[in-house]
């Protein structure tokens, strides 16, 4: 079998969506299943919307969720000369023909059609006037009259389509550029694509798509047209459903294994298994398994896969991340031992490197910086937890050494002592450390804060309580 070339096509006209994220991993997958080759095209014929800044941030992106691809990438700007080739090869064998309607003329021909009940198209008036080149002429492609275009589509199965419905479409404007489904079919077949995976908002233009193919006497590659991903309503996906791109989830403090084993199984399942390696994805990714059925995004899903890959990420990676999060709260050059501790409290539950930042804010401040809740100190901090406090203060200034087991042990034996529970202590001094009722686990809280911060702190909840 000849080598599986796939590609992903983005148009940089805006930031990398959640439903373009997911086509590069389709295609990525398919190629990395195969042991195939993976390249990426930049559409930027449309120069007033296309910009390097764009294509910046999606090869980000992509670099980021860790697609990589083969070789260089491919601009559709540089390409005009082998699109012009192309067209004229079209011409030449009577594939194409040039035309003189003006677009209004154009679009009175699909109203006449609307009117008289008939698919609106343009009415084929130049097919067979002989013209050339022209001010304001465009070149179409010369379609079949009759038949049908018949494909197996690897999510849709069989789709035919009557060469009747189909437009005598545009191929080269009349400022000389190509069109969209020109450029696309001499470009992957230039760049040897053998599958393409994309938006079914795509499947309508397949059928253009293999007619040029064949009229150029190439080799169509093989199509699949996956539903396109839907809000939980049911409606067409949009930033009211929580989507984003992919650079705001990454802002989100989301990390990429989670968005990327979120976006595989938005269209493609193995039985019912939820969390995939890379590893078994690249190893079990084939489109057999693409559902032909739309796949609703599901925020809650996503934030459940969020907090199981923060659970599972080595700690001294996280926190390699976590300074970029911290900057925009006041917090640079934290040190990465400190971070490195702080982190494991946290990965058992937070949902993104963001909530983490901001839960991990009272670890960070300076002792006399350190802000306390009123309410929190008014409804804890009361004369008996403040008698605990100190007692405990003097009892934590010997803790030899200042760890979790050590410090567990000096609270008990004053429990034991005093016969109380560990509620009257726990709350007082979660609020002295942290300023608040909310902290990982208490004696972990301390051992990592240590004991010149732990004291300075209990002394301030004293002033505070009196
Ligand atoms: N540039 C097109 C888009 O962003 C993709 C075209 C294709 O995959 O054929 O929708």
């Amino acid at each position: 079998m000849s080598q599986i070339v796939t590609r992903f096509a983005p148009s940089p006209t805006g930031h990398l969506h959640i439903g373009g994220a997911r086509t590069a991993i389709f295609n990525w997958l398919l190629a990395k299943n195969a042991g195939g080759k993976f390249f990426l095209r930049i559409e930027d014929t449309d120069r007033a919307r296309s910009s390097q800044e764009m294509t910046d941030a999606i090869l980000d992106s992509l670099s980021w969720l860790g697609i990589s691809w083969d070789g260089e990438p491919i601009y559709q700007s540089e390409r005009s000369e082998l699109y012009n080739q192309c067209v004229e090869k079209l011409l030449e064998t009577g594939h194409a023909y040039w035309c003189s309607c003006t677009p209004e003329e154009v679009d009175a021909m699909r109203e006449k059609a609307r009117a008289e009940g008939k698919k609106p198209k343009y009415d084929g008036s130049c097919r067979e006037k002989g013209l050339g080149p022209g001010e304001n002429h465009v070149v179409r492609f010369k379609g079949p009259e009759t038949g049908k275009t018949v494909f197996k589509d690897m999510v849709k199965g069989m789709v035919a389509v009557e060469h009747a419905e189909l437009d005598d479409m545009v191929i080269r404007r009349p400022d000389g550029s190509a069109t969209y489904n020109l450029a696309v079919v001499v470009d992957d077949s230039d760049m040897g694509v053998t599958r393409i995976v994309r938006g079914e908002d795509h499947l309508s233009n397949t059928p253009r798509q293999i007619l040029i193919y064949e009229a150029l006497g190439l080799t169509p590659p093989e199509f699949g047209h996956v539903p396109l991903i839907h809000g939980p309503d049911k409606k067409k996906l949009s930033k009211r459903h929580g989507a984003r791109s992919v650079t705001e989830y990454r802002d989100d403090g989301l990390l990429p294994e989670a968005l990327f084993n979120y976006l595989v199984r938005l269209g493609w399942s193995l039985g019912d298994q939820e969390i995939f390696s890379r590893d078994e994805l690249v190893a079990s990714f084939t489109t057999d398994n693409l559902s032909s059925s739309a796949a609703a995004f599901d925020p809650d899903k996503l934030s459940w896969l969020s907090a199981h890959y923060i659970k599972e990420a080595d700690p001294a990676h996280l926190a390699k991340l976590l300074p970029a999060y911290l900057e925009p709260l006041g917090f640079s050059g934290v040190a990465q031992d400190k971070l490195a501790a702080i982190v494991p409290l946290y990965q058992p539950r937070a949902k993104s490197l963001v909530e983490m930042a901001e839960s991990a804010r009272f670890f960070l401040v300076a002792d006399a910086d350190l802000e306390y809740d009123a309410k929190a100190v008014k409804k804890i901090l009361t004369d008996e937890a403040a008698v605990h406090l100190a007692k405990l203060k003097e009892l934590f200034s010997g803790v030899e050494p200042f760890t979790v087991a050590g410090l567990e042990e000096a609270a008990k034996q004053y429990l034991d002592e005093n016969e109380l529970k560990f509620k009257a202590i726990a709350q007082p001094l979660r609020v002295a450390v942290s300023g608040s009722t909310v902290s990982p686990g208490i004696f972990e809280t301390l051992e990592v804060l240590g004991r010149d911060s732990v004291l300075g702190r209990m002394s301030r909840a004293l002033d505070q309580a009196s």
